[in-house]
């Protein structure tokens, strides 16, 4: 019976759900081993490095992974980037298929003057920052200013906004990155604006996020009624509301009449606002938006604009993937056919497939449907057996499982002693001693 080695790049959760899927198709006709590889000493990808630190049920899914992790047939090669210390053309002679789960990591751009200037941020660095991504450790985000500004109207920028907008002592029992809850305590922001081009109908924040907001503690959420009601009205007369949209327009509706408790603290939308340029002189100052209206269902620009004074802007309006050595990408995902790289023996699944959409079970489902066609397109004979350690150059100090397992138990006992669910460590050179 073959036994068929797969490389898996990125472990995040499009890379532990394929892992899952391979293992759940193994019978008497096949078997698989599986070897991941992620460019970072710290596993689960979004998982860690996305999901809100107050939304710690979220990242229980660890738990599956770690099960995928522990099976005989799972290897892990944390610390290990593929692209830049093993080409992908090397990967593809040696095993039997590839699988890309390398997500979407780089912020899109607005595209608009004043976008460059110190103070205006990509979601895509603000998010890694306050959830310890090494790369983001030493991100400067200027807080001494007593507004912020979030464009972008799904569930990354209220993550965003509400970050911003809460009390840090909310962050004080999770597992934000301690360099960056101790940038949140000093923060003198007060007022986040959180923009959307659309109207609140069209908006893709999702009705349990938005059903949280009235219950924060210390941050009163503004919307007018008047805004909840046109945008009723105007789905109503689109023959739009369907089960998710009424859902959504109750929330907000549920927002709107929450009684305000007067807090220092606000995180208020404006829809129908487009983000025109950032001003200021040295750094952002100013938002300029043009205002829409909606036209027979069309968004329209009236020509008219408004400004908001603001020391921070945060752009969450997408993410595309980043590049990788030897790998065609086509509007910021690997180019592919339903997740078959055409012409070769690599396969693509999760963000990196379908781009910044779905939530972490969507990638599950996406797994198993590829591993279906890469289990179809696999020869009778598998490949020769070998051990890819010795291509990895000498100087790459491997995160294998155990090591991983280390780094884990390490940070979970530190943030134990401070009631956190692990205290993060954002340095790669003390992951790794964590590791050993
Ligand atoms: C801010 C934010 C909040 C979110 N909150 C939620 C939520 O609350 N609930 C929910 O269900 N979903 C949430 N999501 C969505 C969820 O995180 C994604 O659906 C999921 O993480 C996508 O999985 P992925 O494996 O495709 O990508 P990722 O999770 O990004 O994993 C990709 C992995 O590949 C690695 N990698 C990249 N390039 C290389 C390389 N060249 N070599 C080796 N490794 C590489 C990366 O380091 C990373 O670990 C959120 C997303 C974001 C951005």
């Amino acid at each position: 019976m073959p036994q068929y080695k797969i490389a898996i790049i990125g472990a995040g959760p499009a890379g532990y759900f394929t892992a899952q899927a391979l293992q759940n198709s193994q019978d008497e006709q096949r078997t698989f081993a599986i070897d991941m590889f992620e460019r970072l000493p710290t596993m689960w990808g979004l998982v860690r490095s996305g999901v809100a630190p107050d939304h710690p049920k979220i990242k229980t899914v660890a738990k599956v992974f770690e099960k995928v992790a522990s099976e005989p047939n799972f290897r892990l090669f944390g610390n290990v980037e593929i692209g830049t210390d093993i080409d992908i053309e090397e990967l593809c002679a040696r095993y039997d298929a590839v699988v890309m789960c390398t997500g979407s990591s780089v912020g899109k751009k607005l595209g608009i003057p004043g976008e460059d200037l110190p103070g205006s941020l990509s979601a895509a660095e603000f998010v890694p920052w306050y959830n310890g991504h090494p790369d983001y450790a030493q991100l400067d985000v200027p807080l001494d200013g007593t507004t912020a500004v979030v464009i972008g109207a799904g569930n990354v920028a209220m993550d965003c906004a509400r970050i911003l907008a809460i009390d840090p002592t909310e962050l004080d029992p999770t597992d934000t990155a301690p360099q960056a809850l101790a940038e949140l305590h000093k923060s003198k922001i007060r007022k986040v604006y959180i923009a959307g081009r659309r109207g609140p109908e069209h908006a893709a924040f999702t009705a349990p996020e938005l059903r949280d907001l009235p219950k924060l503690e210390h941050t009163d959420v503004l919307i007018t009624k008047e805004e909840v009601e046109a945008a009723h009205a105007r789905a109503e007369a689109a023959g739009e509301i369907e089960k998710h949209l009424a859902s959504n327009l109750e929330a907000w509706r549920l927002i709107a009449e929450h009684p305000r408790s007067g807090h220092e603290r606000q995180m208020e939308f404006h829809f129908l606002a487009a983000p025109k340029e950032f001003k200021g002189n040295g750094k952002v100052e100013e938002v300029v938006f043009g205002i829409n209206t909606i036209k027979d269902g069309k968004v329209i620009d009236t020509g008219e604009t408004y400004s908001i004074k603001a020391d921070l802007v945060i752009s969450a309006i997408g993410y595309q993937a980043a590049p990788i050595n030897g790998i065609h990408f086509h509007h910021g995902v690997i180019e592919n056919e339903a997740g078959r790289v055409l012409g070769t023996n690599i396969y693509t699944v999760g963000w990196a497939k379908r781009g910044p959409s779905g939530v972490i079970g969507t990638n599950k489902s996406d797994a198993s449907d590829v591993v279906k066609l890469l289990i179809e397109d696999l020869r009778d004979e598998a490949r020769p057996d070998f051990d890819i350690t010795p291509f990895i150059p000498a100087g790459v100090q491997i995160v294998d499982q155990a090591a991983w397992s280390r780094i884990n138990a390490a940070e979970v006992a530190a943030g134990e002693a401070l009631g956190k669910p692990r205290l993060k460590e954002v340095s790669i050179e003390k992951l790794l001693h964590l590791g050993q």
